[in-house]
């Protein structure tokens, strides 16, 4: 099951929640700010071993202080007008977090619209392949949550949904 949320992410009880990071994993603002004022110290401590992460690609931490028992950071491409791969390395986001959750057995995780924010990718486009991904992997979790910022972007999300 897709649902979609409005809300802040580091509040949701679901097994886990994926991090728009930036390659230093060494924490940064926006949802990846909130993610580590909210986890605590341990988060950046356990990252810091990680030796950061390729744009398009995650890493999985556990979640400290947050309800949720993992976050999965993900690095999303820098919007630069959608020619230099932005499309394919978005999709490999999601896709990549979606293999590292069903490696640790992971049933419910809520994902932020990555790289939407200051990374300045289209929302509308980056809900259509946040969506159609979730979408293929629905049957293998009992729930895939859209975590959304503010009730315009849910209803992108609503809309992409239909
Ligand atoms: P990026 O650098 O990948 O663009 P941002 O953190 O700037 O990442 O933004 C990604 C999305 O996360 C944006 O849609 C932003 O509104 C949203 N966001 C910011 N804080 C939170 C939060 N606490 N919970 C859920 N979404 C958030």
């Amino acid at each position: 099951m897709v649902t979609v949320k409005v809300g802040d992410i580091t509040q949701l009880h679901v097994d886990a929640i994926v991090n728009a990071a930036n390659s230093s994993l060494l924490g940064g603002g926006g949802v990846d700010g909130a993610i580590h004022r909210a986890a605590g110290p341990g988060l950046l401590e356990e990252c810091r071993t990680l030796g950061g992460c390729k744009t398009g690609d995650a890493k999985l931490t556990a979640g400290y202080d947050l309800p949720a028992r993992f976050v999965i950071h993900t690095v999303g491409p820098v919007w630069t007008g959608g020619q230099s791969g932005e499309p394919a390395l978005l999709e490999s986001c999601y896709r990549r977090c979606f293999e590292l959750a069903l490696e640790r057995g992971v049933s419910t995780i809520a994902f932020p619209a990555i790289s939407t924010g200051v990374y300045g990718y289209p929302k509308d486009a980056a809900a259509g392949i946040a969506t159609s991904v979730m979408r293929e992997h629905e049957d293998r979790f009992a729930e895939i949550v859209a975590c959304c910022f503010s009730e315009q972007d849910a209803s992108v999300y609503r809309h992409a949904l239909e």
